[in-house]
């Protein structure tokens, strides 16, 4: 390429721009990961007004005719965002949209969707309709607003219209999908969705790459961590998308989170055994986790998880 030509490129990526931007965040599009399957990888960080609310992984699996969508993202003007960079991928209409659970930061985007696309039918755990519309969309609407400050425009919420549950197959345009719901793992609402035609699974939240989760009162550290386990004993799929964080193959994606979900379990194990409280050993536990020292938010999870799983722990020998 002549420096002519890398001018007028570089005026056309300028104007026409490539993605959408996000401070210093950077520039965000969707990209071809595998077969008819698009993700654009969000920032992995918590909510903050720098993000605004866009840190989750939005995907599109390309049909025939039509677009289906996983967690379009956390708001509606995010969802805006999204929308235009769908477009730039296809421009065929979204059909359908899958929420992989009640958390805000995934589905609140719905909203820019449906405007768009009023015919688009919105699929989730049946669990999770119900609680988003008893008070879990409210809950994160308020935390979402007091993080981001960028909410505006997203209500009325665009709740899912369909719910699905445990082992349910649908075909939508052609591509096929299974779901799974887990009793409880990252939350009690979460659907891992398999898109059969490419071999790919998305994980949802109970997968993470990069950061860690909060676990909420309805969430089961155990639960997660025995999810994952069976996930990898299966035959392996061709492709795994996390909630947050790079996608890939199984070994890239799965394992570590689920490593750090085993090893903290171990470690409270243990403390339940020696009757010793989680505070007591949490520099043990960092000593074993060095790996993620990296990852956003471990100074202030790590202490949280622990006494989550301890409490897990705690419960579970109650009951036996
Ligand atoms: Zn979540």
């Amino acid at each position: 390429m002549n420096n002519i030509h890398r001018y007028w490129l570089i005026l056309v990526i300028v104007v026409y721009g490539y993605g959408f931007e996000l401070g210093k965040y950077g520039n965000f599009a969707f990209e071809r990961v595998h077969k008819n399957v698009y993700v654009m990888h969000g920032p992995v960080t918590e909510p903050n007004k720098e993000n605004e609310g866009f840190m989750n992984n939005p995907a599109i699996i390309e049909g025939k005719h039509g677009l289906i969508v996983v967690d379009p993202g956390g708001n509606y003007r995010v969802g805006k965002k999204v929308l235009a960079e769908i477009i730039n991928v296809s421009q065929k209409p979204i059909m359908a949209i899958f929420n992989t659970h009640k958390h805000g930061d995934h589905w609140f985007a719905n909203k820019a969707m449906v405007e768009a696309y009023p015919h688009a039918v919105i699929y989730a755990d049946e669990h999770m309709i119900e609680e988003a519309k008893a008070g879990e969309a409210e809950k994160w609407y308020r935390i979402l607003d007091r993080m981001t400050g960028n909410l505006e425009g997203t209500k009325a919420f665009a709740y899912p219209t369909k719910a699905l549950k445990m082992g349910d197959r649908i075909e939508i345009d052609g591509e096929m999908f299974v779901v799974r719901h887990p009793k409880a793992a990252h939350t009690d609402t979460d659907l891992l969705i398999e898109h059969v035609n490419s071999g790919t699974l998305f994980l949802g939240d109970n997968v993470m790459v990069g950061r860690f989760g909060a676990f909420d009162a309805s969430s089961s550290i155990l639960g997660n961590k025995e999810l994952l386990e069976e996930i990898m004993q299966e035959k392996e799929m061709a492709y795994y998308i996390p909630g947050h964080g790079i996608s890939g193959e199984r070994g890239r994606v799965v394992e570590p989170y689920l490593t750090y979900l085993r090893t903290i379990t171990e470690e409270m194990k243990r403390a339940y055994v020696d009757e010793v409280e989680p505070y007591e050993v949490i520099d043990r536990v960092k000593s074993r986790l060095k790996v993620y020292e990296n990852w956003d938010g471990i100074g202030h999870t790590l202490g949280r998880h622990l006494d989550k799983v301890y409490a897990e722990i705690e419960e579970q020998d109650d009951a036996s």
